[in-house]
């Protein structure tokens, strides 16, 4: 083509505004459920251009966002802008995206929910939020269906390549002052993860009640034994086993520990202080775990022995063994001897005593 038949051409669209077009299109068009035949037209989420961190994904258009075409400009959208401002979010910077585009008349069912969520996904890309505020039960459950706001809201967790974070609905709030409160602390927070690390701020409690946590999915949830999706029992349980057997070696470990202070107490000196700043390089009594897995190391000489050695020589679990040796290395009895040796085919650390270090 040459140049002057070029220049009567349009210029490409640049990226960001075809796929806008493109979305646009596809919800203000969508007639994927029943719900465009009751309201005035499905309403398209505000999205910055150029992008944006930070989207709000709300239930679905009320009365003034149907009436408008655009959402979160009635009263509960007003509450949540001011909300976010009072944490340091530019509400005019954010992402307002809904979990169903049109307006329903009452709550969204999970069909007009599953029917809706090519739209509310292709909407959270477009803008570019790697954060996603989850306003009320509604757009909660549409992102992971497990979470309830009584126990689950104020939480990151992970779906989607995006980190979402649940609280309440500012229309909820606008009814009751006790859910503002809980919804202003809520986006505090959020404001807060969104400039830090979101896994600084799991909880260490159920996501489902308030029992202490059990097992973290990947996700960055947490569940007690009794909330742990199904999905993940198995291996909730074995994860869990393996910590028992680790405590109970610790707790071993600790009791010979006692007793070896014990014994110095009563040979070296009646005084506490003294024992206790001899504490630290008691060594361990004969006939112990710590003494046995400690001479093995020592015999070993410049060799010395890798964990899975020791395990095959003691015949001990590798959660009792790996507790016992560490052990002796906070005690400044066993060493990194700086090396590795491969023992079925992994390459795996060298413990030596001090004389070979
Ligand atoms: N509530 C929502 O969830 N979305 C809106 O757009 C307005 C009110």
């Amino acid at each position: 083509m040459e140049d002057d038949e070029r220049a009567g051409e349009l210029p490409e669209a640049p990226v960001g505004l075809s796929a806008r077009l493109e979305v646009m299109e596809q919800v203000v068009s969508c007639e994927t459920c029943d719900l465009h035949k009751q309201c005035t037209a499905p309403v398209f989420g505000t999205i910055p251009e150029g992008g944006t961190k930070i989207a709000i994904l709300g239930e679905a258009p009320g009365a003034q966002e149907d009436a408008q075409g655009a959402p979160f400009v009635g009263p509960a959208g007003q509450m949540i802008r001011k909300h976010l401002d009072g944490a340091g979010i530019d509400p005019e910077s954010v992402a307002f995206v809904n979990t169903v585009s049109c307006f329903p008349h009452g709550t969204p069912e999970w069909d007009h929910i599953h029917a809706c969520a090519k739209n509310r996904e292709d909407q959270l890309s477009l803008s570019g939020a790697t954060h996603v505020l989850c306003v009320g039960k509604v757009a909660t459950k549409a992102i992971e269906p497990a979470l309830d706001l009584k126990h689950g809201r104020g939480r990151p967790f992970l779906k989607y390549d995006r980190i979402h974070f649940s609280t309440y609905h500012p229309a909820a709030a606008l009814r009751n002052g006790n859910y503002e409160e809980a919804m202003a602390d809520d986006i505090r927070v959020f404001a807060e993860l969104v400039k830090g690390d979101w896994l600084d701020f799991v909880k260490p409690t159920c996501a489902a009640c308030p029992q202490d946590m059990y097992w973290m999915q990947e996700s960055g949830l947490t569940w007690c034994l009794e909330h742990v999706p199904g999905d993940d029992f198995a291996k909730a349980q074995e994860w869990r086993q393996r910590q028992v057997a680790e405590l109970a070696a610790l707790r071993e470990i600790a009791d010979e520990r006692k007793q070896d202070l014990i014994d110095r107490d009563t040979v070296v000196s009646g005084k506490r202080a003294t024992s206790q700043k001899a504490a630290a390089k008691v060594f361990p009594r004969s006939g112990t775990k710590r003494r046995e897995c400690y001479e093995i190391i020592k015999a070993s000489g410049a060799t010395g022995m890798t964990d899975l050695e020791l395990e095959k020589q003691t015949g001990w679990k590798h959660e009792s063994l790996s507790a016992c040796r560490n052990s002796l290395m906070n005690d400044g009895l066993v060493f990194d001897s700086g090396r590795k040796r491969v023992v079925d085919g992994s390459e795996r650390m060298i413990w030596v005593v001090e004389e070979f270090t």
